[in-house]
């Protein structure tokens, strides 16, 4: 296997990140380069690289991610909403291999993304 990602690397706390929440499945911190005044990043400690890659054993992982995703955003007071994005594979924009869940939210979001 290639070598770790910048995110099996915050997982292992080789390098630093502002962390908002953790368990023994998941992580949530909040996103280097924020597209948004909330950006937070939520990914599983199991290396998945991308929701393509997901088995469907793992529903109940991707499912926890989701609820981890409204329980941040409800600590974080996103009362007016937020968006939840899961870029995919090169076409998705996706430029971390390990999978990961955004969380977007403190303006109005527009749509259709680019
Ligand atoms: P993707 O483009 O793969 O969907 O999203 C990757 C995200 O990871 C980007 O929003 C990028 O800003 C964020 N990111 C990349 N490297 C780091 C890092 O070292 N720390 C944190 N907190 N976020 C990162």
């Amino acid at each position: 296997m290639a070598g770790k990602t910048i995110f099996k690397r915050i997982i292992d706390k080789e390098i630093p990140a502002r962390i908002v929440f953790e368990d023994d499945r998941c992580l949530a911190f909040h996103d280097v380069n924020p597209q948004a005044p909330t950006h937070v990043l939520v990914i599983p400690r199991k290396e998945i690289p991308s929701l393509a890659d997901a088995a469907d054993d793992d529903s109940a992982l991707l499912g926890h991610l989701l609820t981890t995703a409204r329980q941040v955003a409800q600590t974080l007071g996103l009362a007016n909403g937020y968006r939840i994005v899961v870029n995919c594979g090169p076409d998705g924009g996706q430029s971390v291999d390990h999978l990961h869940v955004h969380l977007l939210g403190g303006r109005a979001l527009a749509w259709p993304p680019g």
